[in-house]
């Protein structure tokens, strides 16, 4: 067993509480998104800023430590499972998003029908569907039903590459 703080080391990450808190709290809360880490964080360690979060996610996904799924029309989200090339299901209706095995073992695990001439390494898919809390309460059509607003990307400062 190692600790985060072995791993962020491991991983060439100069360790600070704040990545560990954050670290800490994508691998409790999987699929969270940026504000709901950030929420965390802050029950964690005390007041950090949106920017901080930020630049820590960043740095844990650019090192593979956690790794960032984007799904359309919805904001960043970051797990700590980046072990596979597992894939995910998104609900319509609220945005939970649960992890699913890779369609067919080792990558990229969907034939494309056409490579043009690439060496394709990965299939990225999205399953979208409608949760089974969402089926109780009927589906409301495409209108999210959370406090989640749609996340503009012009103040983030990802990693490029
Ligand atoms: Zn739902
Ligand atoms: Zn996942």
């Amino acid at each position: 067993m190692s600790g985060p703080a072995d791993l962020l080391r491991r991983h060439g990450v100069q360790v600070t509480a704040q990545r560990l808190a954050v670290l800490r709290a994508v691998s409790g809360n999987p699929h969270g998104t940026a504000d709901e880490v950030q929420e965390l964080v802050r029950d964690d360690i005390g007041a950090v800023s949106r920017q901080a979060v930020y630049d820590a996610l960043g740095i844990l996904a650019d090192k593979g430590l956690i790794r960032r799924i984007q799904p359309a029309r919805s904001p960043a989200r970051y797990e700590d499972r980046v072990d596979d090339n597992h894939h995910h299901i998104v609900c319509r209706s609220c945005g939970c998003t649960v992890d699913v095995d890779c369609a067919v073992g080792a990558r990229p695990c969907l034939q494309a029908a056409d490579e043009h001439g690439f060496i394709i390494d990965e299939a990225e898919v999205v399953y979208w569907g409608i949760c089974p809390a969402c089926q109780r309460h009927g589906h409301e059509g495409h209108k999210g039903h959370v406090g989640e607003q749609p996340q503009r990307n012009k103040g983030q400062t990802g990693p490029t590459g």
